[in-house]
């Protein structure tokens, strides 16, 4: 017989009023969970993380294949992306998006008068809110697909042991026959200089109650480079640290050095070169920091928040790995191989936590399709995640979508001899009513190899991008070749079609 799991016993989080605060969730778990019966001690497939790759894996084990799964989370339901990642940060993207909207309505004839700045404290009230009914959700999809959840955090105590600690301290082990461990990453912890910690990091930029006049943010990813581009758009003074001349730096230079530019254009203030080197705050609660920029000092003073956004650290302290043997690598990454098997028979790993192309989608594919292999039926007992060729896009100003190799890696999985590269760059037609410093830039690149020229990069800059590029990512990972781009007939008038009109 099914144990009552903790599900049953709690009530579901969208019952707390939509004003509640994260601070009331933490609060809610821990004071219901003390009336709860015990965990089931034995379960077929025991997943660490209620993130986007724990709940696709626990979730398609049991409602596709019948397995007996349990999900063990210490925070949220819905892990990084729903709490403190894609979800809240594209919510602010779009509020970001709009402000740039108003901004250009005027060029098209709109008369707005601006009364009064963004009402942020609104806007975030209703953002939580917006994510306490997904943490909601997720914990009804949990029960809807019969798999038993667990609020605490799990140690791994031997092959097929964890140790739950639950909300209210008790402790207790459960016997599971496969193990996943789905326990993503946390900020990196920033340089250790004076004052480091009177910043915060990208969870904490969901914790900003009001409109900041001044922000500083540390970092060259994309967290940083969407954060800064959000700040700026609101009106906010941006300050921006990066430590070469470029940020983006994993992406196709096109990509780099136009958005770089295009923020130095919209009036980012872009710190190259440099490194913070002192933090303080003084009595009304404003930041100094002092950077290094070139062979130069400086201060930038009266900032309301600094950001580290300096990378992301798997999760694996304290989850007990050594107990049962898992292997890292250098960088502290689980090692997983394309079928997510660790080292150690009936422990497995995916998402963040292995550090391959760390984005929702991938852990949620790698996840379900790990299920599947574990718990169905014959034919998908090969079945994996091909990690090649996954778009992925940059909610920056302006948006950016990639795809496939950057020229860099082309040239040298390829030589430049066996390549094509077809680019443009042009002004959207959304700009012609604007005037000259109003326009932002598109631009495109297609990199073909070989003499069928089949298209194994694409890297787009530009309103738009992040919706255009799903489609297009269909046809790069279908093999196709610039002959198939031409051969679709252009959409008019579009940007997107100019990626099918290449010269
Ligand atoms: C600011 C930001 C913006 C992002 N934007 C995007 C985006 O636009 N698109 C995109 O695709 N990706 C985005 N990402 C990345 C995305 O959030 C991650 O790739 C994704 O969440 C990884 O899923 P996961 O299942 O590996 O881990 P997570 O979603 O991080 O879930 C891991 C869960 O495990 C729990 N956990 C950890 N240790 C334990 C333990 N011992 N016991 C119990 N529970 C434990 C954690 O509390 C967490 O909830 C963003 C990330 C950030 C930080």
């Amino acid at each position: 017989m099914q144990p009552l799991s903790l599900l049953a016993r709690r009530p579901l989080l969208s019952s707390i009023p939509a004003a509640s605060r994260i601070t009331t969730l933490s609060r809610h778990f821990s004071q219901t969970s003390l009336a709860m019966a015990p965990i089931s001690k034995e379960t077929d497939f025991l997943v660490i993380g209620g993130g986007s790759g724990g709940l696709g894996a626990a979730r398609a084990a049991s409602a596709k294949f019948g397995t007996k799964a349990m999900v063990i989370e210490g925070k949220r339901l819905g892990g990084t992306c729903v709490n403190v990642g894609c979800v809240p940060k594209k919510v602010t993207f779009n509020a970001a998006a709009i402000a740039e909207t108003i901004h250009q309505s005027k060029s098209y004839g709109f008369n707005i008068q601006e009364t009064a700045p963004f009402d942020w404290s609104t806007f975030k009230k209703k953002r939580d809110a917006y994510i306490l009914r997904l943490n909601g959700i997720y914990e009804r999809n949990l029960a809807n697909d019969k798999v038993e959840y667990v609020h605490g955090w799990a140690k791994i105590l031997s092959r097929n042991q964890v140790e739950v600690t639950l909300d209210d301290g008790t402790k207790t082990v459960v016997n599971a026959k496969k193990i996943l461990i789905a326990v993503g990453g946390n900020p990196t912890v920033p340089p250790q200089i004076p004052g480091s910690e009177l910043g915060t990091n990208s969870d904490g930029f969901f914790d900003i109650e009001t409109l900041p006049k001044k922000v500083a943010l540390v970092g060259a990813g994309y967290i940083a480079v969407e954060f800064a581009g959000m700040f700026n758009a609101l009106g906010v003074e941006t300050h921006l640290f990066i430590r070469h001349d470029t940020f983006l730096r994993h992406f196709d230079p096109i990509i780099q050095e136009g958005v770089t530019k295009e923020y130095e254009r919209l009036g980012v203030k872009l710190h190259k070169q440099s490194a913070a080197t002192k933090v303080e705050k003084d009595e009304a609660g404003k930041l100094t920091i002092h950077y290094k920029e070139g062979s130069s000092e400086g201060v930038v003073s009266g900032v309301d928040h600094l950001i580290w956004a300096v990378g992301r650290t798997p999760a694996t302290a304290d989850l007990g790995l050594e107990s049962a043997g898992v292997q890292l690598n250098e960088k502290g990454y689980i090692v997983a191989d394309d079928y997510q098997n660790t080292n150690v028979e009936d422990i497995y790993a995916l998402g963040d936590v292995t550090g391959r192309v760390e984005l929702t989608p991938v852990a949620i594919a790698a996840g379900r399709r790990l299920a599947a292999r574990l718990f169905g039926p014959e034919q998908f007992s090969t079945l994996r995640l091909d990690y090649g060729n996954i778009p992925s896009v940059v909610f920056a100003h302006p948006e950016v979508g990639s795809i496939g190799l950057t020229e860099p890696e082309a040239v040298e999985k390829y030589g430049r001899e066996n390549l094509k590269i077809y680019k443009t760059n042009f002004t959207a037609m959304y700009y012609a009513m604007m005037e000259p410093d109003q326009k932002g830039p598109t631009a495109y690149k297609l990199i073909c190899a070989g003499p069928e020229e089949r298209v194994v990069g694409l890297h787009i800059l530009g309103l738009g991008s992040g919706e255009m590029l799903q489609g297009f990512g269909v046809a790069v990972k279908m093999g196709a070749t610039k002959a198939d781009f031409d051969s679709c007939v252009a959409i008019h008038p579009t940007s997107a079609e100019e990626l099918v009109t290449l010269k």
